[in-house]
């Protein structure tokens, strides 16, 4: 649980959550490939690969099929623009857009962190280095006494409320040094807690969907070596649609399997071979019961925090599940006595999407869209209960291991 807090609190962008990968990935052995390089893959080998804030492990085996979990690392916040500072003599705040949907009022009065991608110029090289600033910032409320309405009318304007840079003027360079470019992001500081009067809750920022990445290297890291490849997918941009060059959407995935299957002599037939006995999970947060709005949950398929892993469900295939691939995820999970609860949205809502959705045009496997549940998803702090947590790590180490045949309309599984 305490790296699993390192882990949530020192990932501040997804290109955080990559480099914390990598070196969990080294220290257990996992060798780095590079894309722009040949890879010689060897039976029993440990690899990883990444490509900008995305990073994709795998356990390779010399045959079979792949089991495969996905996730995501970014999660909403604030993206600085080009000439992000606006003195007005006074201060200088920062210009930014918004990244992804965030519950935009949770942002204020917290510490938050300047944190991304910088790219400098080192001789003739342009060179991409991680940052987070050291100082904290902050985008302040207006007081009560001045907006009377605030608790009974709270709206965000992105352009006009600008967190605090400094007093007088500041400029980036100040803050991150010469570059000539940059993903910059303000993301919350804040350090995860436990609460509860059990200390059965973690409040963190970003547990949608760090808790699920974490889990899924985690996973992966304990595996044993298998007749089938294991691979852990952490995408970025999921936030904001999956269609960046490193997103679910792109072919970083399908190419990995790609090249596996060339390292394992396959033919293009064996190789569909394969991919059609494959089984993607696809690994995102669930809203939890909401103690105070019981209403906003569907009447029989309310997720309940602590109540484990949630299959998630959705008509208009919103998410990935079917009725094959929630029994071969029920079967296997109540087997080995992880607790499962259904989640569907109220038919009168529309829902949220996970990146399982996307990844099938690139990767068309069968597929399930399973995760924990929590509170205040896309808050800048977020809840869920441990234990939940516990059960998902015990059940995807149990679908690592399972033996999955596809055959026709029956599954065998070992
Ligand atoms: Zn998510």
């Amino acid at each position: 649980m305490l790296e699993l807090c390192e882990f949530l609190k020192n990932s501040y962008t997804c290109y955080h959550a990559v480099e914390n990968a990598a070196a969990m990935l080294e220290r257990a052995g996992f060798a780095r490939l590079k894309e722009q390089e040949p890879w010689n893959l060897k039976a029993g080998g440990a690899y990883y690969v990444t490509r900008g804030g995305s990073i994709v492990a795998f356990r390779y085996a010399p045959t079979g099929p792949f089991a495969i979990v996905a996730s995501h690392t970014d999660s909403p916040c604030f993206k600085l623009k080009e000439n992000a500072a606006l003195c007005d003599g006074t201060f200088t705040r920062l210009n930014a857009e918004g990244y992804g949907g965030g519950l935009w009022y949770t942002f204020f009065d917290r510490p938050l962190a300047l944190a991304g991608r910088v790219v400098r110029g080192v001789g003739d090289r342009l060179v991409a280095e991680t940052y987070v600033s050291a100082s904290r910032f902050v985008l302040p409320s207006l007081a009560i006494h001045q907006n009377r309405e605030a608790n009974e009318k709270l709206s965000v304007n992105l352009q006009t409320e600008l967190a605090l840079a400094g007093l007088g003027e500041v400029s980036i360079a100040d803050m991150v040094g010469p570059f000539i470019a940059y993903d910059l992001f303000l993301t919350p500081a804040e350090e995860p807690f436990f609460g509860g009067a059990n200390g059965e809750f973690l409040t963190s920022p970003r547990l949608d969907d760090l808790a699920g990445a974490y889990a899924s290297l985690h996973a992966l890291i304990g595996a044993e070596s298998t007749a089938h490849t294991l691979v852990a997918a952490c995408f970025e941009a999921e936030e904001i649609g999956s269609s960046t060059q490193g997103g679910a959407g792109s072919d970083l995935l399908r190419g990995v399997l790609s090249r596996i299957a060339d390292a394992q002599g396959k033919t293009r037939e064996e190789e569909l071979t394969a991919l059609a006995s494959s089984l993607l999970v696809s690994l995102d947060n669930a809203h939890s019961l909401h103690p105070d709005h019981p209403e906003k949950c569907d009447p029989t398929n309310r997720a309940v925090m602590g109540g484990g892993v949630v299959i998630k469900a959705h008509a208009g295939g919103a998410y990935t599940t079917d009725g094959m691939t929630a029994a071969i995820v029920k079967k296997v999970l109540t087997d080995a006595g992880v607790k499962v609860q259904p989640f569907y949205n109220r038919s009168d809502v529309r829902s949220g999407s996970t990146l399982g959705a996307i990844s099938m045009r690139q990767v068309s496997i069968p597929s399930v869209d399973i995760g924990i549940a929590q509170l205040a998803m896309h808050s800048a702090a977020e809840t869920m209960a441990w234990k939940d947590f516990a059960e998902l790590e015990k059940a995807l180490a149990t679908l690592f291991k399972a033996r999955i045949t596809f055959d026709g309309n029956s599954v065998t599984i070992a």
